[in-house]
């Protein structure tokens, strides 16, 4: 965690070996405030510009923790008594009662998945766990064909059904599961953003993982600026800049969670119709819309696809999608036109994540 050169740093509590804080820092032409925790095994990042009176920076801060808290509870496949991990659990095809907002999200992720014609499966945690990628601490070793012939049989989107009123979901076969690790986080950093907005806050970046959405203007005349890596596990690079104004931005690479087996490399991307991690050349997507939630599925989904299909796929839904190719000895750009509109090829001024 960097400190700030100028400001206050207030340290609410301590929890494990990240801090929960918040520092307030003269930023141009106002004040910067800084909120950072731990959360679903990573940590969130808000930053307010000009936060406005009468708001106070502890009740936010809270307000963020409640936020968090409350999708971990329902969301999170590595807490044991989170309403999916229930879900998991059970073994019946009757309807099994959900918050509402769990509902919307498993809502969305099965129209990215139609979308991108299976690309992107929330039943596909059997298999991540399979290649040591889930929640269940495994050794980083291939698993057997019949292995992962034996877990695809669990797999397939088609197998989840949800209902609005009440909110509940089902499955036609005891043993499926729903993984929400490419969504979950995507939907909480547009959560957070949306209870900014309702108190009044309109210049924010708000990022949980590497997921983010910026409202407004850092400072007057200044949007967000944005810093995209260059997909490599060594140290952080930054590639190219990204200009966010009332958008979101979500990235997924196959740089940072992967293991290597006789010079190849097994991310923890894994393509639903072969059970395997993806094998492409593609090493990172990065997709910017107006939904954090929607960017984050749409990344994973893109980096199933790879460099030629995730590029006509995002050319068709007109979004704005990066494409960073690995090629010998270095990395080539596939960038959408809608993408061109936001990247900066300046580093003027100081990005940020
Ligand atoms: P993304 O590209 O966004 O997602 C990759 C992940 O999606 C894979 O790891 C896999 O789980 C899944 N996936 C793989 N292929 C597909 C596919 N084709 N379609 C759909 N999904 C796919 N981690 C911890 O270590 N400890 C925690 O306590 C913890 N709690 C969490 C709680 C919640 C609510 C959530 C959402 C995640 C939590 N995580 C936790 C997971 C952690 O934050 C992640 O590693 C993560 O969500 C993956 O995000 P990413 O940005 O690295 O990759």
């Amino acid at each position: 965690m960097g400190r700030c050169s100028t400001g206050r740093w207030h340290v609410a509590f301590l929890a494990g070996c990240l801090t929960l804080t918040f520092c307030s820092q003269e930023s141009g032409n106002g004040t910067l405030d800084t909120f950072i925790g731990p959360t679903m095994g990573t940590r969130y990042t808000v930053k307010i510009s000009n936060l406005p009176t009468g708001v106070g920076r502890e009740g936010l801060q809270a307000d963020i923790e409640r936020i968090l808290k409350g999708i971990d509870g329902r969301m999170s496949t590595y807490k044991r008594d989170s309403e999916l991990s229930r879900f998991n659990k059970q073994r019946s095809t009757d309807w099994f009662d959900v918050s509402s907002k769990t509902v919307f999200v498993i809502d969305e992720a099965l129209r990215v998945s139609r979308l991108t014609d299976g690309a992107f499966d929330i039943t596909v945690g059997p298999v991540v766990d399979l290649w040591g990628f889930g929640p269940t601490p495994r050794e980083e070793v291939i698993p057997s064909d019949e292995a992962i012939r034996k877990a695809m049989q669990r797999v397939g989107y088609t197998h989840i059904d949800t209902r609005e009123f009440p909110p509940a979901i089902r499955k036609d076969r005891g043993d499926v599961e729903i993984d929400l690790s490419a969504i979950a986080k995507g939907y909480a950093v547009d959560q957070i953003g949306e209870h900014l907005e309702s108190v009044g806050v309109s210049n924010y970046l708000v990022e949980i993982g590497g997921e983010l959405r910026a409202k407004g203007q850092k400072e007057p005349a200044t949007s967000w600026k944005i810093g995209i890596e260059k997909p490599v596990s060594s140290g952080r690079v930054i590639q190219r800049v990204a200009s966010l104004e009332d958008q979101a931005m979500a990235t997924s690479g196959d740089y940072r969670n992967f293991f290597e087996r006789h010079g190849e490399r097994f991310s923890h991307t894994i393509n639903p119709r072969t059970g395997r991690p993806v094998t492409h050349t593609l090493a990172s997507v990065t997709v910017i819309s107006l939904s954090s939630m929607h960017a984050d599925a749409m990344a994973t989904a893109l980096m199933v696809l790879g460099p030629e299909g995730g590029y006509e796929v995002a050319e068709r839904e007109n979004l704005a999608a990066l494409f960073i190719v690995r090629s010998s000895d270095s990395f080539r750009e596939r960038v959408t036109p809608v993408m061109e509109e936001v990247l900066i090829n300046t580093l003027s001024s100081p990005v940020e994540g």
